[in-house]
């Protein structure tokens, strides 16, 4: 039987209110991953969401467990991806890990007592994956050697495991692309400067450099030929968790300008009885109530035929619907929206970092438009005039 999803939502929001958002300014200025507050999650059930509960985890499906990002992302965003990244390492790790890696390291991961990350972007190749450089070598006796630069790696240093996308031969392409977990102690892993933020700056991120590291076969996730569609399924499951998560810093932001502007007196009342602000808000109203339908149906989705285009709508319109509604209610405060202490300019710039990460809006509109063509096809003709059709 799973964890009670009413339960773990419960905890979730509870997480936000008291280890999260409290503490996320402090966190920014102290520049470190907070894994006391990871640790606090942990213990609540939040790292091991959808992983089997023979290996400890919730054995939530993905359409309840990613409501979970909705309360986090309350809290911040940057937070709820990291932990959403976390828990589909996991998930990979107890669905086609081997079972030596899985006794290795599948109690841990879903306890939250080591953390994972994902490793796929590298300098030359972020929307491009084609363009992937890493290389594993085969050795034989059961090891794998692999080479390359990883880039954008959150959790970087932090987590215990990343499980990183290779290439297995020199061919272009990706159908021999494999992923491997490459624990954090292997020799040969190490990490660049920290990215300078201007945000989320308790997220550490960094280049992840691989000089020689060897690691035994069977931490092989997910074998050559399979690496790229297994990761861009993981993507879908993280686009929604995105979206979900953003939710969460709608009703953030929206709930700071209420907060604000019931008591901001101006012309006799107060800010919120102005025409002008009610309708700002009830714009972002609409759209987090639209945002929240669409990333719910879009987790529904995830494992059909439908779970890639879904998951592009949700990644493609939600966080659009977050920078709006934070930079709408950063207006709404007038100058105070600016200081550090109400937290929206917080907001747009998480909104605008969740518009790039795991393929950005534009790669979303890709995925979209091809779905447009099929559908194209499967269409009657309308006739084109002469001269129309020809080119
Ligand atoms: C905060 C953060 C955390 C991250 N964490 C991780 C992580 O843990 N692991 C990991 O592997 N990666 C991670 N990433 C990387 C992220 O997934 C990439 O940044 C993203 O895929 C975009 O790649 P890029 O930055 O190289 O942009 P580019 O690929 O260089 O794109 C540049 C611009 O071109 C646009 N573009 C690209 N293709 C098209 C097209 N066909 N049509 C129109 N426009 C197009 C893009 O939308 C973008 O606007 C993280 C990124 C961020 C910002």
């Amino acid at each position: 039987m799973s964890a009670n999803i009413d339960e773990i939502l419960a905890a979730a929001r509870r997480h936000a209110e008291e280890a999260i958002a409290p503490e996320v300014d402090s966190w920014n200025e102290r520049r470190a991953w907070p894994r006391a507050a990871s640790d606090k999650a942990a213990a609540l059930g939040l790292t091991g969401l959808y992983a089997p509960e023979e290996w400890g985890g919730q054995g939530l499906p993905l359409a309840e467990g990613i409501r979970v990002y909705e309360e986090l992302g309350r809290g911040d965003g940057a937070y709820a991806f990291a932990l959403s990244m976390h828990n589909i390492c996991t998930f990979a790790a107890c669905g086609y890990g081997s079972d030596a890696f899985k006794q290795a390291w599948a109690r841990d991961l879903t306890a939250g007592r080591k953390l994972a990350n994902f490793a796929l972007t590298e300098p030359q190749s972020g929307s491009d994956p084609s363009n992937m450089r890493s290389r594993a070598t085969i050795d034989g006796d059961g090891t794998w050697t692999i080479n390359g630069a990883k880039a954008w790696v959150s959790l970087a240093g932090e987590a215990d495991v990343y499980f990183t996308v290779v290439k297995t031969t020199d061919q272009p392409g990706h159908k021999d692309m494999a992923m491997i977990a490459i624990p954090r102690d292997a020799e040969g892993l190490s990490f660049g400067p920290l990215y300078d933020t201007p945000s989320y700056r308790f997220l550490p991120m960094a280049e992840m450099y691989m000089d020689n590291v060897t690691v035994s076969e069977d931490n092989i996730i997910l074998p050559p030929g399979q690496g790229l569609q297994g990761s861009l399924m993981a993507i879908d499951i993280a686009r929604v968790s995105i979206a979900s998560g953003c939710c969460g810093l709608m009703q953030a932001a929206l709930d700071a300008a209420l907060s604000y502007a019931k008591n901001r007196k101006m012309f006799g009342g107060v800010n919120l009885d102005l025409d002008g602000i009610q309708w700002m808000l009830g714009e972002v109203a609409t759209e987090l109530e639209a945002s929240r339908l669409l990333y719910r149906r879009a987790a529904e989705a995830l494992g059909t035929p439908e779970g890639p285009l879904m998951a592009a709508h949700a990644k493609r319109f939600v966080p659009d619907c977050a920078l709006k509604a934070a930079n709408t209610c950063t207006q709404v405060l007038g100058g105070m929206g600016l200081l550090q202490p109400y937290g929206l300019d917080r907001l747009s710039r998480l909104a605008q970092m969740l518009r790039i990460v795991d393929g950005t809006t534009e790669i979303s509109r890709v995925v979209i438009g091809r779905a447009l063509q099929k559908r194209a096809a499967t269409l009657p003709d309308l006739p084109v005039p002469k001269g129309y059709g020809e080119s």
